[in-house]
């Protein structure tokens, strides 16, 4: 089985699959097209692909690493009832990345940034008050 496809499948499943999944979920999707294929070797991809900026890792609240297809930085919320991780509808700040005093990152090398918003998904506010 060749690498590239195996990939090539990932990225299809992530990129169906906007609720941030987990490995796990992403792994039984990717068994229904490449029926062989092993839960480490779909660790092992997806780390790869993250290292290489292909898809972004999340290394926000809850216990279990999410993965996610859209690769610009983007805001998150997660709710703390039910776990489930959205985007939300707008960017980042621009000057979190351009504004920045010269050689600010000198040194250091900045693979990520995380902005975690948190509070009740709109099915768990719902439950609440009903
Ligand atoms: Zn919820
Ligand atoms: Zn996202």
């Amino acid at each position: 089985m060749r690498k590239t496809k195996q990939r090539d499948v990932i990225l299809r499943v992530l990129s169906e699959h906007m609720d941030h999944p987990g490995a796990d979920t992403i792994y039984e999707e990717v068994r229904k097209f490449l029926p062989r294929i092993s839960l480490g070797t779909v660790y092992r991809n997806l780390d790869i692909m993250s290292e290489s900026g292909a898809i972004t890792k999340l290394e926000i609240g809850g216990s279990i690493k999410r993965f996610d297809p859209v690769i610009n930085p983007h805001p998150h919320f997660r709710c703390v009832k039910c776990g489930s991780i959205e985007d939300l509808p707008f960017e980042i700040n621009k000057s979190l990345f351009s504004d920045k005093p010269d050689n600010w990152d000198n040194g250091r090398t900045i693979q990520n940034l995380n902005i975690e918003y948190t509070g009740l998904c709109i099915s768990c506010n719902g439950n609440s008050h009903s």
